[in-house]
């Protein structure tokens, strides 16, 4: 059985970046396990980095300041921006641009926020995979591998799983659980079984809009994925703007039981559109406070109209309260074909699968969107749902990011650290130096 110092699970942009600290800080022995045989996790996807502490960084959450956050995301950027072929694509000092958008949007009742941005691409995923492998010497790679159980061994762990070839089984002295939003179900079982505490937080659940470029352009030629944050009137919800991709494309992401929408762009292949997903956060309060449950009853209502896809609705059809279908999907009478779909969900209805609330804070909030950027409530703008973001299930930790267990620490999306790669890199980084500080320095 092989022994290691620390096992990471997950090797997403939180275990990647927690492996490469710890190996700075001359920790040895260090496994990263992943059940693909790739190694990645959402790093393949799209790579749009946002280098702002307000964007998928939670400084409470990590205990940390701004300077903090600034000087992990310093070393971060200083990493990821050295791929050869990641661009910056949003330069903050475009700034009387960026100003005249923040007056419009405040006109309008919302914050418009600009980071500064860099983009590679998911045609580049791979090689940045490889850049990223690269910087790390002595970790071993052990892929192909799901992780089932954590238990206690002596004064460490012993972790099981199966791989293509039979059984797993490792030893540890620490573990690191960074298993992304796919693996976050899984290790909140685990979670439950070593008494790791944990509790649910809010989730945000939407629909990823897909318009002809043209209309969007104007905004996103300043800033490529712009955050328009909105409070509504009617229920004081929060509803934002998020991951938008000019010239990109709408995916499906497949889980067991539905699928969801997400979107991604190329670096050298442009589409005709840009999309972008509109998510409203929702948080439960008791008697049922499952909002990993709530979203996925949400999720499993979709996949069944939509007969195992999502379902896609023109906005000229949402308007007039009747369903898409496919004999009208591309009408040229109703200037339908001015918007091409990239992805083949089912034309129907939203308002069937989405709870009244949601619908109601989103069409709201797409109504002022429009006011800001003319246009792109034009008929032939589609809307796909669902969209919905599980960083539902919290794990409260002390500042290294260490859990009531000794021994057991987590980081990225899946524990609730992070909302993005910048975020989950830097969670990765905080639990390195917290492991290697109480563990490992003399
Ligand atoms: C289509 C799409 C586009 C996106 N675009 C962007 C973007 O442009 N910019 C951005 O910042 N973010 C984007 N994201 C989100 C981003 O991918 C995540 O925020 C980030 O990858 C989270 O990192 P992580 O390390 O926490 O988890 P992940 O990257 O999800 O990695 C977790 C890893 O753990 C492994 N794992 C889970 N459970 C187990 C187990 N039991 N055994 C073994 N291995 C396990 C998984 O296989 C996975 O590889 C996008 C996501 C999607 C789906």
């Amino acid at each position: 059985m092989n022994q290691y110092h620390v096992l990471i699970i997950g090797s997403g942009p939180a275990g990647l970046f927690a492996a490469l600290w710890l190996e700075r800080l001359g920790v040895d022995k260090i496994g990263i396990v992943d059940r693909y045989p790739y190694p990645a996790g959402g790093l393949l996807n799209d790579g749009k980095l946002n280098f702002d502490y307000r964007i998928g960084i939670d400084l409470d959450e990590l205990q940390i300041d701004r300077a903090t956050a600034q000087g992990l995301m310093e070393d971060i950027k200083r990493i990821l921006t050295g791929f050869p072929r990641c661009r910056q694509v949003t330069f903050v000092n475009h700034t009387k641009k960026i100003q005249e958008l923040q007056e419009i949007a405040r006109e309008h009742h919302a914050q418009f926020i600009a980071p500064e941005q860099w983009h590679w691409g998911t045609d580049n995923g791979k090689a940045v995979v490889d850049y990223l492998r690269g910087h790390l010497k002595n970790t071993d790679f052990l892929l192909g591998m799901e992780i089932s159980s954590i238990t206690q061994k002596g004064k460490g762990y012993c972790i099981t799983g199966k791989s293509d070839q039979g059984a797993v089984a490792f030893t540890t002295k620490i573990v690191l659980a960074a298993p992304g939003r796919s693996g976050a179900y899984w290790f909140r079982d685990v979670a439950k079984q070593l008494g790791i505490e944990h509790n649910f937080g809010p989730i945000d659940v939407g629909i990823r809009l897909e318009l002809n470029r043209k209309f969007y352009d104007a905004i996103t030629d300043v800033v490529y994925d712009p955050k328009f944050i909105f409070r509504t009137g009617r229920h004081d919800d929060r509803v934002r703007t998020f991951c938008t991709n000019p010239g990109g494309r709408v995916r499906m992401e497949n889980y067991l039981q539905f699928k969801l929408v997400n979107g991604d762009a190329l670096s050298r292949r442009k589409t005709k559109n840009t999309n972008f997903a509109l998510i409203n956060t929702i948080a439960l309060t008791k008697p049922f406070s499952d909002t990993t449950e709530f979203g996925q009853m949400i999720a499993k209502q979709f996949f069944l109209l939509g007969g195992g896809k999502p379902v896609v609705q023109r906005i000229g059809d949402f308007r007039e309260g009747r369903r898409s279908s496919v004999a009208n999907f591309d009408s040229t009478v109703r200037q339908f074909g001015i918007c091409k779909a990239t992805c083949n969900a089912t034309p129907g209805d939203i308002s069937l699968g989405m709870p009244a609330r949601i619908m109601d804070n989103l069409w709201e909030s797409l109504k002022k969107l429009d006011k800001i950027a003319p246009g792109i409530l034009h008929p032939s703008t589609l809307m796909y749902a669902p969209e919905i973001k599980f960083f539902d299930t919290h794990f409260p930790t002390d500042r290294d990011l260490e859990t009531n267990i000794p021994g057991i620490f987590v980081a990225g999306d899946g524990t609730g650290k992070s909302r993005g790669i910048v975020g989950a890199g830097i969670s990765g980084i905080i639990a390195a130096q917290g492991i290697t500080k109480k563990y490992f320095e003399p």
